[in-house]
């Protein structure tokens, strides 16, 4: 007797439950010739769900979508969205589903989400598909920021349909099972906003029982709800400009409330310092530039903060005031968790003055000498530890950095008992493997030939980016020059 092994997901569905107005009940289209690509143990094991089930052909149709598992609601999500700026009323899932909700081993209630899944009737012009090549994009850099410490949403799988899907070419398509916090974005505010006010209220109930409890007891429990995603956000960006994280499409739909990163479409990592980067052929004017991204993040709450003002205060003039100070403590605070993050990668244990010019004229002689990000963080442990060579190696003329040096150096070990121990602190937090772009499409480009032999060696390298490995020299070196120059992604295809 052949008994059937089924993921047992013990969905909850509080959206579909309270959210009613705010999606359309959906089925995904079937795929032909489901063929899973990548499933994520780790997080599987975070979701208490049997990896032998999921890798089964039973397990395989539930994350393709073309099994509904039992106490799953597929709907496809409403929201709306500035997009470069510009107001769309009605965006939402156009090929994507929310399968439902589970709560995790620690308790935490996570979306399962299918990407790729199929049109919707939010798709418009949209095919409603996913390639393979942007789908395992997605996974390989959402797990190498879930490794760098960086909230974010993450894939349980990605699973070829077996179906070709025309994009410049034809290309093989593809559904990603996306785990998040929530989606609720910015965006789904907008949307409620700009329909129905008892809809807006329902939904800032929802989304404060689900992400801060605790405000529903403030003076003013909307207002400190603003304040608790301006806070998430400010912490979020701080540590992407860390890392050298460029988002590349932070259009509000793709801003979470829960201050997870989501929608990898044109991301990529910097390589050589400079606040101009652009990656996305589409980011023309430079919107979503890497130096931008604090006053955009930013932009993007003052859009929430106006869908709220009618829940702050019955009169309008009366929320202004205070949300508007909510919105302007932005700065302040992304810049305490930046500079915390600063003196962590430089070494320092507590806070000077003047450690922001210190801290400004490194990042100013990066940029002037096109010093790569990464490398130059990580070699400054070797700094501390009296060998300052593979530093100074990153500088076409390191005699500035030599100036600099002392300034940092003092500063870094003076007092510390320890200086081994500063050194090792430093590798904790400057990683020696991101996702550099040259090697991301190396690997995509074979996963799409269907080789993955190239995509799951560089997820093993990035599950682990701050030890560095005897063997993988390769990963933690800078593109050429001519391949970094050229670079382009493209939007979420
Ligand atoms: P994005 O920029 O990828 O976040 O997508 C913006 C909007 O376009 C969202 O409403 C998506 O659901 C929709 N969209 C993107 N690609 C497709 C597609 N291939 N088919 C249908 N809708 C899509
Ligand atoms: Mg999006």
């Amino acid at each position: 007797m052949s008994v059937v092994i089924r993921p047992q997901f013990d969905f909850d569905n509080s959206y579909v439950r309270e959210m009613e107005g705010l999606f359309e009940h959906w089925q995904a289209t079937q795929a032909p010739a489901p063929r899973l690509l990548a499933l994520n143990t780790d997080l599987a094991g975070e979701l208490d769900l049997d990896i032998e089930a999921l890798r089964s052909p039973e397990g395989v149709a539930v994350l393709v979508g073309n099994v509904v598992p039992d106490g799953a609601s597929p709907v496809a999500q409403a929201y709306a969205g500035h997009q470069f700026g510009g107001f769309s009323p009605r965006l939402g899932d156009g090929r994507a589903l929310l399968l439902g909700e589970v709560l995790d081993v620690q308790g935490n209630r996570r979306d399962i989400h299918l990407k790729g899944s199929g049109r919707t009737p939010f798709a418009r012009g949209g095919d409603g598909k996913a390639a393979v090549g942007p789908m395992l994009r997605e996974h390989l850099i959402g797990e190498a920021m879930h490794a760098l410490g960086i909230p974010t949403t993450r894939a349980l799988a990605v699973v070829a349909t077996g179906e070709m899907i025309h994009r410049e070419g034809m290309l093989p398509g593809a559904v990603l099972a996306r785990v998040a916090a929530s989606h609720l974005r910015v965006g789904t505010f907008q949307y409620a906003a700009n329909r129905d006010p008892q809809l807006l209220r329902r939904l800032a109930d929802h989304a404060i029982a689900r992400h801060a409890p605790s405000v529903a007891d403030a003076d003013n429990p909307y207002l400190a709800y603003f304040e608790h995603v301006v806070e998430a956000q400010a912490s979020l960006i701080a540590k992407w400009m860390l890392v050298g994280f460029i988002h590349g499409v932070m259009n509000t739909d793709n801003m979470t409330i829960s201050g997870e990163t989501i929608d990898y479409g044109p991301c990529a990592f910097m390589d050589a310092y400079d606040p101009a980067t652009v990656f996305s052929s589409i980011d023309h004017a430079g919107r979503y530039a890497f130096g931008n991204q604090p006053h955009i993040a930013q932009w993007n709450l003052a859009r929430l903060g106006e869908t709220l003002l009618p829940l702050i205060a019955d009169e309008p003039d009366a929320a202004i005031g205070p949300a508007t100070d909510v919105l302007h403590s932005f700065p302040e605070r992304f810049l305490v968790h930046w500079q915390a993050g600063m003196r962590a990668k430089l070494g320092l244990a507590d806070a000077h003055d003047d450690d922001l010019v210190m801290i400004d004229d490194l990042l100013a002689l990066m940029h002037a000498q096109r010093v790569d990000h990464t490398s130059l963080f990580r070699s400054l442990s070797a700094v501390v530890g009296g060998d300052a060579e593979p530093a100074r190696a990153l500088f076409s003329d390191p005699a500035p950095f030599d100036a600099w040096v002392p300034r940092w150096l003092d500063r870094a070990t003076s007092g510390a008992a320890d200086i081994a121990a500063v050194a090792v602190a430093m590798d904790r937090v400057n990683p020696i493997y991101i996702p550099r772009n040259h090697l991301v499409e190396e690997a995509l480009a074979a996963a799409t030939e269907g080789d993955l032999e190239p995509f799951d060696a560089l997820m093993a390298v990035l599950a682990a980016p701050f030890d560095a490995r005897p063997g993988l020299e390769r990963y933690a070196e800078p593109a050429t020059p001519a391949f970094a120059g050229g670079y382009q992604t493209f939007c979420g295809t």
